[in-house]
């Protein structure tokens, strides 16, 4: 079916466009960019609202697979489905070392049901080192358990996955030797690596230099994940330039950043391991409870006891992050939009329902940034961080994968007690050429497809 898309004001920042030109679709792609009317099947007026590419998120957490051997499908629960109804139709989860069942067999599930937005996915370095048999995140992989990792590591990355994710914060036994030998898997394979560092705040800088340097002596692309939560609390100024310094040096580093001054965390994580309260300057009465008896409420230090002991599984929001310092990251051109977006049950932080659409209400309506630029962060960056020549870009050829907003109407509806509310302003999200989002409403929630760098 050909699908006419006119009236709209293109901005498609990887091919330097903003200029008002309609759009005809076919066959999963677009077939033309022009100012004329071509004949379609079916004609969307797009007049007065944006038409760019399909949002891009370079960091996210993918659905739970459940016991029947799905996707997560519930409308208030899958992340996917709060994804699309953001404007995102390619989504990169396994971030922070995490995956949530082995990555190869998930795109296959991708492949086989079809999901709410397309899919690509990193492997993570703790779920290698779980499946390999070391368990204890304190202590360092042994060299034979090294060896089985790369191999592990090899069968995913071959099977489509990105590169692989660390979360050494999450797993602190990893060493140089760990990193430098898992992360060489990805060298002859042209992929790329991404990290939750070691640690935030004060100590970024050598928790920074310790993931850069092992990129740089293997001359592997790096994505430093989630900026805002790690060096929010009064470094940014001075780390971005410690990222730009690298950079000017020859490393192709870049970050990403969600736009909210809270994060979110689960409340077992080495996250709140002791020394927590004295990193960030604060007391328990910044952590707020996302799921159970205490949902929504502040910690004590008897809840945060008791939650740590008896629920180590359960979601909390951490308002600990400075204003300035997340704009000052928003607005560097070095850092892409990633949500970061992860969710429990339904349960969880805005971002994995409000990053996107936050992005153009609070930065820039409020005169942070362009629109122009927030739609590069949101499209050209990320795909061009994961080498995706299809995505993010509306030239003839591209994959029909579109996102059609009202500028002075998108904006966030998710809030911290209700994290999955659908944005407002989006019109029309389409996947493969077709529609499988309109005003809130999911149309087509298994158009998304699994997409691998082999
Ligand atoms: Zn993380």
């Amino acid at each position: 079916m050909k699908t006419l898309i006119k009236n709209g004001f293109l901005i498609d920042p990887r091919n330097r466009v903003q200029a008002r030109l309609n759009l005809l679709l076919n066959n999963g792609r677009v077939v033309a960019v022009t100012q004329d009317e071509p004949t379609a099947d079916r004609v969307i007026d797009a007049t007065g609202l944006v038409v760019a590419p399909g949002f891009v998120d370079i960091h996210m957490h993918e659905d739970f697979v459940g016991e029947d051997g799905r996707l997560e499908n519930d409308d208030k629960k899958a992340i996917f489905k709060c994804m699309l109804r953001m404007g995102v139709t390619t989504a990169l989860g396994g971030e922070c070392g995490i995956n949530r069942y082995d990555p190869a067999r998930y795109l296959d599930i991708v492949d086989r049901d079809g999901a709410a937005v397309n899919v690509a996915l990193l492997a993570g370095h703790a779920f290698i080192r779980e499946a390999c048999g070391h368990t204890d995140k304190y202590t360092p992989a042994t060299a034979e358990e090294r060896k089985a990792m790369a191999q592990l590591l090899e069968k995913e990355l071959d099977a489509g996955c990105f590169g692989i994710s660390y979360g050494i914060r999450y797993t602190p036994g990893i060493d140089r030797t760990e990193l430098l030998e898992t992360a060489r898997v990805c060298v002859p394979r042209h992929k790329f690596i991404a990290s939750h560092v070691r640690d935030d705040a004060a100590e970024i800088f050598a928790a920074g230099r310790e993931f850069l340097d092992v990129a740089r002596e293997l001359k592997l692309p790096a994505q430093f994940s989630h900026i805002g939560s790690m060096a929010g609390f009064g470094q940014m100024e001075a780390f971005l330039s410690f990222i730009a310094e690298y950079r000017m040096n020859g490393l192709d580093v870049a970050c990403d950043c969600y736009p909210y001054y809270a994060f979110s965390t689960a409340i077992g994580a080495t996250t709140y391991d002791d020394g927590w309260m004295e990193r960030y300057h604060c007391g328990y009465d910044v952590i707020e409870i996302c799921e159970g008896k205490y949902k929504g409420q502040r910690c004590t230090k008897t809840i945060f006891e008791e939650e740590r002991r008896d629920h180590p599984e359960h979601l909390t929001v951490c308002y600990v992050m400075q204003e300035a310092d997340v704009d000052r990251a928003l607005r560097d051109p070095n850092v892409m939009l990633g949500s970061d977006g992860i969710m429990n049950n339904g349960q969880g932080h805005p971002r994995a329902a409000g990053s996107f659409p936050r992005l153009f209400a609070e930065f820039v309506r409020k005169g942070k940034l362009s629109l122009y630029e927030a739609i590069q962060k949101c499209t050209a960056m990320p795909a061009d961080r994961m080498g995706l020549p299809g995505k993010g870009s509306l030239q003839a050829g591209a994959d029909a994968d579109i996102v059609i907003f009202d500028p002075d109407a998108i904006a966030d509806r998710a809030t911290f007690s209700e994290p999955t509310l659908a944005p407002t302003g989006i019109e029309y999200v389409f996947i493969g050429g077709d529609i499988a989002m309109q005003r809130g409403e999911i149309i087509n929630g298994r158009l998304g497809k699994a997409v691998r760098k082999l």
